[in-house]
Formats: C-alpha cells, sequence, structure tokens
C-alpha cells in the first residue's frame, strides 16, 4: 500500500486528474517513469503505463527532479477495461469522411486543434461545429492512453466540463472530437476583455472589447466552481485548473476544458523539473509543490488563484517572479495581493483558498455559495468594476 493518499494520473489528452482516497483502494501499482515522458506537465502514464488487468503489484514510485513519489494508477481509468470483465464504456465512434476541417484553432503538446464541421453527429442537425484535437503518429502506448483517455471523458457529463463526443480512429491522426467553444480559452478571454485590451486593425489599435463586470467575473467563477464541485463528487482531483484551460462558449458559458496541449503556448506558466516534467507552480499549493501531493484541497487552491487570475483579467500570478523565487514565496506561505478594485469579500474567498492546512482551505460548495451571494448583490459593486 503506498504511503499518499492519493492517486497519481496524467492523462493523454485531456483532464490531468486523479481519483482521490486511493489508500483506501486496493489494486496494482504502476511504475511511471517520468523522463521518458514529455508529453504532458504533470503527471505522465503514456509510457510505462500497465492497467491493473495485467499488472503485477510493483515499485509504486515516480521520479519527478530529486523526489521519488509514489504514484499508483488511477483504477477510474480502468473501470471501463476491456478486460476486467466490467461494464465496458461505449466511446462514439466518429467517421473521418464525416469531419471537414475548416481552420486551426491553436496547437498543444499532442498535435493541432482544428474547428471543423461534423455530419451525422445530432439528431436534430445535418452537421454541427466541433473542435477536434489531433494526435499524430501515435505509439502503441500512446494509442492505448487515447483509448482510456477517450472512455474517461466520455464518462465525464456535465454542463462545466467540455462536452466530449468521440474519437476518430480510421486513419492517422487519432483524433478527439469536443464541442466548439465559441470564445476559445478563458486566459484569453479575460485578457481581451481587461483594461489593456486593444484590437489591431491593420497593424492600428482601434478599440477593446470591453471590460468584464464584477457579476460576470462572478458568473465565470461560479461555472468553475460547479465543474469543480463535480469531478470532486466523481472522486477526481484535476491538478491543473487555470483560467487556460477553461473555455468560453456562448452567452460566457465557461467550461473546464482542459486536454493537456496548453503548454506549448503558456509554456511559462510552467515550470520544468527533471528532464520533461513540467509543472503549474504557480498555481499549485505548498504541500503539491514540496511533496507532489494533489487533492481535492489543492485543486481548491487552484480554484482561489483562478479567482485572482478572473480579478486581474487574466494576468499571470506572481508574474514579476521567476519561477524558483515563486517556490520561495508559495512554501514560505506569501499570498497573491489583493488585484486592484477587487472586492473584500473575494479576496476573502481566495485567501480562504490558500490556508497552509489543506483541511483549513474552504470547501468548493461552500465557495459556489458564496459567489452566488454576491452575484445576487452586485449592483452595490457594479459601479466600482462595471
Ligand atoms: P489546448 O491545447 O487544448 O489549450 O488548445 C489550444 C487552443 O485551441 C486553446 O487555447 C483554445 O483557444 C483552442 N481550443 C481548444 N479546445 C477548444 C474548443 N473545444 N473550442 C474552441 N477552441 C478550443
Amino acid at each position: 500500500m503506498p504511503k499518499w493518499p492519493w492517486v497519481g494520473i496524467k492523462s493523454l489528452c485531456g483532464l490531468r486528474l486523479c481519483l482521490v482516497g486511493a489508500a483506501a483502494l486496493p489494486g496494482p501499482v504502476a511504475v511511471i517513469n517520468v523522463e521518458e515522458d514529455s508529453a504532458n506537465p504533470l503527471h505522465h502514464v503514456n509510457h510505462g503505463i500497465i492497467s491493473p488487468c495485467t499488472l503485477d503489484a510493483g515499485p509504486d514510485s515516480v521520479e519527478i527532479g530529486m523526489n521519488r513519489i509514489p504514484v499508483i494508477e488511477n483504477p477510474q481509468y480502468f473501470r471501463h477495461g476491456h478486460n476486467c470483465n466490467k461494464p465496458t464504456t461505449y466511446v462514439q465512434h466518429i467517421k473521418r469522411r464525416d469531419i471537414n476541417l475548416k481552420r486551426e484553432l491553436g496547437e498543444g503538446a499532442f498535435g493541432k486543434v482544428f474547428l471543423a464541421d461534423c455530419y451525422n453527429l445530432s439528431l436534430t442537425k445535418d452537421k454541427m461545429l466541433v473542435a477536434i484535437k489531433t494526435l499524430k503518429d501515435p505509439t502503441l502506448a500512446a494509442r492505448k492512453d487515447f483509448q482510456r483517455e477517450a472512455e474517461l471523458l466520455t464518462n465525464l457529463q456535465h454542463d462545466h466540463i467540455v462536452k466530449f463526443y468521440g474519437v476518430c480512429v480510421d486513419g492517422d491522426p487519432l483524433i478527439m472530437v469536443f464541442e466548439y467553444m465559441k470564445h476559445g480559452d478563458l486566459n484569453k478571454f479575460l485578457r481581451a476583455h481587461g483594461p489593456d485590451a486593444i484590437i489591431l486593425v491593420d497593424g492600428q489599435p482601434l478599440q477593446t472589447n470591453g471590460e468584464l463586470g464584477l457579476s460576470q467575473m462572478l458568473h465565470i467563477a461560479s461555472q468553475i466552481a460547479a465543474g469543480i464541485i463535480y469531478l470532486a463528487s466523481q472522486h477526481f482531483v484535476h491538478r491543473d485548473l487555470a483560467t487556460r484551460n477553461c473555455l468560453v462558449g456562448n452567452g460566457m458559458l465557461v467550461k473546464i476544458g482542459d486536454f493537456g496541449m496548453s503548454r506549448d503556448i503558456y509554456s511559462t506558466d510552467y515550470y520544468r523539473v527533471g528532464g520533461h516534467t513540467m509543472l503549474p507552480i504557480r498555481w499549485m499549493p505548498p504541500e503539491s509543490i514540496m511533496y507532489r501531493k494533489f487533492t481535492t484541497e489543492s485543486d481548491v487552491w487552484s480554484f482561489g488563484v483562478i479567482l485572482w487570475e478572473i480579478f486581474t483579467y487574466g494576468k499571470q500570478p506572481w508574474f514579476q517572479l521567476a519561477n524558483n523565487e515563486v517556490i520561495d514565496c508559495i512554501t514560505q506561505g506569501r499570498a497573491l495581493e489583493c488585484p486592484w478594485l477587487c472586492p473584500k469579500e473575494i479576496y476573502d474567498i481566495m485567501l480562504g483558498c490558500w490556508q497552509r492546512e489543506p483541511q483549513q482551505r474552504f470547501n468548493i460548495k461552500d465557495i459556489q455559495k458564496m459567489l452566488i451571494t454576491l452575484m445576487k448583490a452586485t449592483p452595490v459593486y457594479l459601479d466600482i468594476l462595471g
């Protein structure tokens, strides 16, 4: 039985999740060689992953930088496996001929993200706009991870988790099909709606998109909180909650939609430890930085940082500091400063998320209630931020 009451997991293209309370869970462990796996910033299971169906119990550690950390596989990933005499998750398969690429949306650690038309996906519409994530030239191990990832995503369904439609595996590249979120990632959205936003037309500054008001900021935050409540109810820990990993759709609908590909664009948000391991230290609590301990409470810490990002219109936390200085600050107990014009009640929520002791941190359900209460009282503040 591993010493740590948590389970490490890293997904191929998707949510970086781990199942909490692992010490209570029986099951074999996997050896994960982080150095071999450059694809994901946190925990890497792409290569060297061994399913509980086939694995004999073995050494349960992973080396990240200087530390040897016990990591065991996330049983959730295999709950729906094919060989374990357990119910099978039916991942929807989409035919390649039903996908019609339109344009590139972005690029991540695994490949490009495209906007596409997808035919025969909806019963009511002939075609739908979707976002597709591609994985080129996968190894056998990467293929297996892709399958597991698809099973996991098929099972995660919530209004504030980006919708996963299925996979396309007839040929290369492998494709995951997701709902298209019109306004892209939340960090970009916040910056585009902040005081510094300038739109360039023919190289000339034209106009801003209009600053977000307090009620909109609270609306964004409470939707992310709803997504985290759902993940916690599924006993999943995300481990990389940040605005860059949320997506914005019509009507300011916000969903957690991280597919592990944001590292390329946002590489300065991650800190490289050892060979290829990248950690989002600016979003991590002391126990995650020092012991790689990730729990629902560490997700709550990250949520506090998300609140700070929202109220700074997408600034990078500790932007004035280098990574090693950030580590010193966080481990010594320094907190991010109250953003300009941020109401005290909201900064108090941030501070509640940043309690040093994980058990002292606010509960995510309580946080969501506080945000909704503040939202109802928003007219009082509207003149300040609106
Ligand atoms: P990612 O690597 O997942 O962060 O994706 C790269 C970029 O593609 C993001 O910054 C988004 O702007 C965009 N993107 C990713 N997924 C979607 C989606 N479902 N809908 C719209 N845009 C997306």
